[in-house]
């Protein structure tokens, strides 16, 4: 076997080893005989250094007009769109997703390119009229310097698009920490808007592990915002570490997502809906389906067909198109959906469909469990309260719209909700009463387009929003500018006064 590709990382413009030494490997959670990559494995001096190199960057790429900011960016959407298939190939081999979903993450970051690189020349602020005669007042956005972004494994190429992009387009530069299980597809987004003609030093790659070469650059002190999505648990702590030098933090956490079936629904399209919320990603999305808060009169009918078609999902390596589920990204995580499952079993749940890893040929080398669904669940459970992010989900029956909306906010986390239901009144209610930042009505939790803000109430954020014009927020300042041409001193609040 060829020797891996040996990966550095990005200072400054500049490839550069670690100043560790060390490197880490990443390997395909398919077949772990295959490595994807070697990765430096940084630490806080390697941070420092990057951090040095963005905020020189910053001094000329902040007075970069915006509209020639949004053309690099357009450039690179072009490249991006060119390269698609390669990094989806790519991204299939760093984390497991199936091929198609690859694909649907390029694609995100491709729409995200776009849409951002029209921000350039929008970037809108207001103008509002003064209290006092001859005097012009506005406000505008301005950026803030050296962001640290943060990311996970899940969306390798689209969350970093969410951050990155954003930043780039106000005149921030940033430094990014990629997620340690799929690095690369962070390399090859960043690769576009590199050939695209970015300037050295805009955009900085450290990779590594997250203690050590995530909090250091939380800890920095030239670090004036830190963008995070990751585990509620690692969220909470950076939240504490940022508070020591003031820091602007944005946090996208954790969810336990529930689809709300009424008695009404189309039963087929439910079916359809959880198959793909709560097994899409290999149940790895924030947003996945978790929970199927079901009308007790249609509970036993939808897990019997929802049983029927979890049998026929294909698992397996997600290059093979005929595959529609892949692997858990790693060992730990692939412990924790096994010891989740036993927990269900434990409290009485009852199997509807799969609950078994998979260990036989073709599958002895990856991290594959069949799609699981517990039956019976009351809300109280493990399995219904905490987030295990594989591929299971609880039908936990109820009696009414009102219990049911009680039941889908009555966990820790906010992210995303959806209502199945064909009486507008009940989709109404459920819009105004779930507690969270997505709702969905007659689809599952999962379908975010990148032009809406992205986020959560609760343990699953701290207000701020990915996607949508709101993703302006995290990265900038409202200045506001008072022009005053009277030629005489006029005091606000005084010398109007009644
Ligand atoms: P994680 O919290 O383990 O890791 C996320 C990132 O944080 C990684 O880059 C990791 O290296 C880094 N990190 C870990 N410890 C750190 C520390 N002490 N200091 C600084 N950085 C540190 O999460 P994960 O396993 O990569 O991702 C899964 C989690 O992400 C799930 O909880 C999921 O719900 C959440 N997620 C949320 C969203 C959202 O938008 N709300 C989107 C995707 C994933």
């Amino acid at each position: 076997m060829s020797e891996p590709t040996l990966y550095h990382n990005l200072i400054g413009g500049e490839w550069v080893r670690s100043t560790t030494g060390q490197t880490f490997e990443s390997t395909n959670p398919a077949d772990t005989r295959e490595i994807v990559g070697r990765f430096q494995r940084s630490g806080a001096d390697d941070i420092a250094a990057a951090v040095q190199a963005a905020a020189h960057a910053y001094e000329a790429w902040r007075l970069t007009p915006a509209p020639k900011r949004g053309e690099i960016l357009f450039k690179a959407a072009e490249l991006l769109r060119q390269r698609k298939e390669q990094y989806a190939r790519d991204m299939t081999r760093e984390m497991g997703k199936v091929i198609a979903e690859a694909r649907g993450d390029v694609q995100e970051a491709i729409d995200m390119l776009y849409f951002i690189a029209g921000e350039g020349r929008r970037l809108y602020g207001q103008t509002t009229p003064s209290e006092m005669p001859n005097k012009f007042q506005m406000s505008v956005r301005v950026p803030l310097g050296v962001c640290g972004l943060i990311t996970p494994w899940n969306f390798p190429m689209a969350i970093p698009s969410w951050k990155i992009l954003p930043a780039l387009i106000l005149g921030n530069t940033v430094v990014i920490k990629p997620a340690e299980d799929a690095p690369l597809s962070t390399y090859n987004f960043v690769q576009c808007l590199l050939d695209a003609g970015l300037p050295p030093g805009v955009v900085n790659i450290v990779t590594g592990y997250g203690p050590e070469a995530g909090e250091p650059l939380v800890r920095h002190p030239d670090v004036k915002v830190v963008s995070f999505t990751g585990s509620t648990a690692v969220g909470h702590h950076l939240t504490k570490v940022a508070a020591e030098t003031l820091k602007h933090v944005s946090l996208e956490m954790g969810g336990k997502n529930g689809i709300i079936v009424m008695d009404d629904a189309d039963l087929d399209l439910v079916v359809e809906g959880v198959l793909w919320g709560a097994f899409g990603t290999t149940g790895q999305r924030c947003t996945a389906s978790s929970r199927l808060i079901a009308h007790r009169a249609v509970a036993t009918e939808l897990g019997r067909k929802l049983a029927a078609k979890a049998d026929g999902i294909t698992i397996g390596n997600g290059l093979d198109e005929r595959v529609s589920m892949g692997p858990s990204i790693n060992a730990d995580q692939y412990k924790i959906v096994c010891d989740y499952v036993e927990i269900g079993k434990q409290e009485g749940a009852v199997v509807v469909a799969g609950g078994e890893r998979l260990t036989t040929e073709g599958y002895s080398h990856g991290y594959f469990h069949q799609p699981t669904i517990f039956g019976d669940v009351k809300p109280s459970m493990q399995i219904a309260q905490e987030e295990i992010f594989g591929p299971v989900t609880a039908i936990i029956p109820v009696d009414s719209l009102d219990e049911a909306i009680s039941v889908a906010n009555g966990v820790k986390y906010g992210l995303s909700s959806s209502i199945y239901t064909r009486d507008v009144n009940q989709a109404f209610r459920a819009m105004r009463d779930l507690d969270s930042g997505i709702v969905y009505v007659n689809a599952p939790t999962i379908g975010a387009e990148i032009h809406l803000p992205f986020g959560g109430t609760k343990a699953t954020g701290n207000g701020h929003r990915e996607g949508g014009v709101q993703a302006l927020d995290v990265f900038s300042e409202w200045k506001s500018l008072y022009i005053d041409f009277n030629g005489q001193l006029q005091r606000a609040q005084i010398d109007n006064a009644e």
